[in-house]
Parts: structure tokens; C-alpha cells; sequence
């Protein structure tokens, strides 16, 4: 008789960008990551997304560790580094250019702000102008073809999602004109690599899925599912960041700022268990831990700026 296969093995992973300390949004991508992993008995691999090397700042990536150690928040494997990466991202690069998947681009930013408005698309969408060639101009970037792509997939917090590539992106950078690979190529070739079967991270990436979803079909990789977090915003809706007040949150904070990542997440941490030891609280979270009480939504206030338990109560976010 045939058996279906087995299912792969859960693997999941948390990806922070050393830009800065880790900060209330990516310890919730944090925490979410890690509790699906464990709760799935998967393994939960760290990665430190610093290939944007001008935005790296240094200390920031080993702030990141100490502040995720000091949680009890431990992984599985070594620390992957995309700066350790470059090869395999060049290989991808290579195979992209090599199918007519790709082509090199020689338009300044500016270009593509005019030719998108003179063809009537939505600002910054590429019309596509060098897909048949530079016209002898130096290619600037490596853009990947959309060729009326249309994505849909099912987030497993969101729902069904669905995206015209072509209309809403257009061809894409993968590699930027600086010469830096872009991250839409680096995540999708890092996560292949790392045998990822579920990303788990804030609905602020929700738009760079179906991209990532046709980097996966044009490399011929295994795609994983997909789950997005809320992510936290201010009262005006905006995304929290270090312009609109998002605090740092390690050290001594960090075990406090744990118990609000979890009522943000629908958890309902006991108030007992306010600003105990990170470890005790995540065994707390491991043991209770109810996906189905995480808000379906993709943004939720910011809980530092109102009460925690209040912005994160279910009953006032409910299920879409
Ligand atoms: N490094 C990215 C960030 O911090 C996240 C990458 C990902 O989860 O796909 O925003």
C-alpha cells in the first residue's frame, strides 16, 4: 500500500536585520517564530540579515544575541551570517541571468520614476524598459522578469493573499546598483538553503511574499508556507520605528517587554508573570501557547503607547 509521504520535519527561523537593538517589532517575530517552532517540535534557526552593509550597525548583532540568550530564547545550529553567503547568492544570480530569467538594467531611480508615470503605472512600478536590452548603457542593477505573474497563497494567520505582480511590482531588483545583492534574493536563497518549511514574520514583509513566492518557482526551490504577525503601530498607524518612538527593549526591560510581545500576540500572559525572568516566562508561553488567539490582523496599536492587555485583548481585535 502507499503511504502519503511523511511531512518535512518543522523548521522556522527569526532573521533580524543588525540595524539597531532589538526593539518591541522584532522581538514579537522573535517570540511568534520561536513558539511555532517548538510548539510544531521543529527547530528554530537564527539568521543575521547584514547584507544591507551600509545599514549595519556595529554591536548590534551581538546586542541582538545577548538580548535573545538573556530571554531564554535559544536556537538550534550556528548563527548563520549573510555576509557568509555571497557564493550562493551569486550562483542564484548566475542561473537567473543564465535562463533569461533576469537581465541587467541600466535606469537611474529617477528613470524609472518617469517612465513608471508616463505609462500610467502606480509610482515606482517598472514598465520593463531594458527587458529587450540597455540599448549599449551600462546594466546598473540585475532585475528579475514578473511576466504577468500572478501570485496568490494562503497565510496561516491571514488568509488567502493574492498579488499581479506585474501590475502592482513590476520586474524587480536582485541585484542593486550599488552591487549589493538585493534581500528579496538573499532571504529566498538563505531560507532555501536552511531547509526553512514555514517563515514566521511581521505582515510588514506580507507585500514581499509573492516575490519571494517567483524567486522560489524561478529557482526551482521548495517554497515554504507563510505566516505574518501583526505588527505593532502607533496611534497614527504608523509602523513603530526609531523615528515614531519604538524603544530599545534589552537589558533589564527585556523580560517586561517578553510579557507584552505575548498579550500583543493574544496570549494573555498572567499579570504575575509581569517582568518575571524571560525563561520563566517563555515556559509559561511554550505550555499555553494558542495560536488561534493571535489577532488575525496585520497591524495592532503600539502596547507601550495604551494598556498591554487592553490592545492585545481578542475581543476587541477579533477574527477577520
Ligand atoms: N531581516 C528582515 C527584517 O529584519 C526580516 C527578514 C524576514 O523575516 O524575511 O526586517
Amino acid at each position: 500500500m502507499d503511504h502519503p509521504p511523511a511531512p518535512a520535519p518543522y523548521r522556522g527561523r527569526f532573521a533580524p536585520s543588525p540595524t539597531g537593538p532589538l526593539h518591541f517589532g522584532s522581538l514579537v517575530a522573535a517570540v511568534g517564530s520561536y513558539l511555532r517552532a517548538r510548539a510544531a517540535g521543529g527547530a528554530w534557526l537564527l539568521r543575521m540579515d547584514d547584507i544591507d552593509t551600509p545599514r549595519n550597525v556595529p554591536g548590534a548583532a551581538d546586542g541582538i544575541l545577548r538580548d535573545l540568550e538573556g530571554l531564554g530564547l535559544e536556537w538550534d545550529g550556528p548563527v548563520v551570517y549573510q555576509s557568509d553567503c555571497l557564493e550562493a547568492y551569486t550562483a542564484a544570480l548566475g542561473r537567473l541571468l543564465e535562463q533569461g530569467a533576469a537581465y541587467p538594467c541600466a535606469c537611474s531611480r529617477a528613470e524609472v520614476r518617469a517612465a513608471s508615470e508616463a505609462a500610467g503605472l502606480a509610482p515606482g512600478v517598472y514598465p520593463g524598459t531594458c527587458r529587450g536590452g540597455t540599448g549599449g548603457r551600462p546594466g546598473r542593477s540585475v532585475r528579475l522578469r514578473t511576466d504577468g505573474a500572478r501570485i496568490a497563497f494562503t497565510d496561516g494567520l491571514l488568509g488567502r493573499q493574492k498579488q499581479d505582480l506585474e501590475a502592482a511590482v513590476g520586474d524587480f531588483v536582485i541585484r542593486r546598483a550599488d552591487g549589493l545583492f538585493a534581500y528579496q534574493l538573499a532571504v529566498v536563497v538563505d531560507d532555501a538553503a536552511a531547509g526553512i518549511t514555514e517563515v514566521v514574520r511581521g505582515s510588514d514583509l506580507l507585500d514581499s511574499t509573492p516575490r519571494q513566492i517567483h524567486l522560489y518557482r524561478r529557482l526551482g526551490l521548495p517554497e515554504p508556507t507563510w505566516f505574518h504577525l501583526p505588527i505593532a503601530v502607533t496611534p497614527a498607524g504608523e509602523k513603530l520605528s526609531k523615528q515614531t518612538g519604538a524603544e530599545a527593549i534589552g537589558g533589564e526591560a527585556a523580560p517586561e517587554a517578553l510579557w507584552r510581545a505575548l498579550a500583543f500576540l493574544g496570549q494573555a500572559p498572567p499579570a504575575a508573570l509581569r517582568g518575571a525572568p524571560g525563561p520563566e516566562l517563555l515556559a509559561w508561553a511554550e505550555a499555553h501557547w494558542d495560536p488561534g488567539s493571535i489577532p488575525a490582523r496585520a497591524a495592532l496599536p503600539d502596547p507601550s503607547r495604551a494598556d498591554p492587555s487592553r490592545a492585545a485583548a481578542p475581543e476587541e481585535v477579533g477574527r477577520e
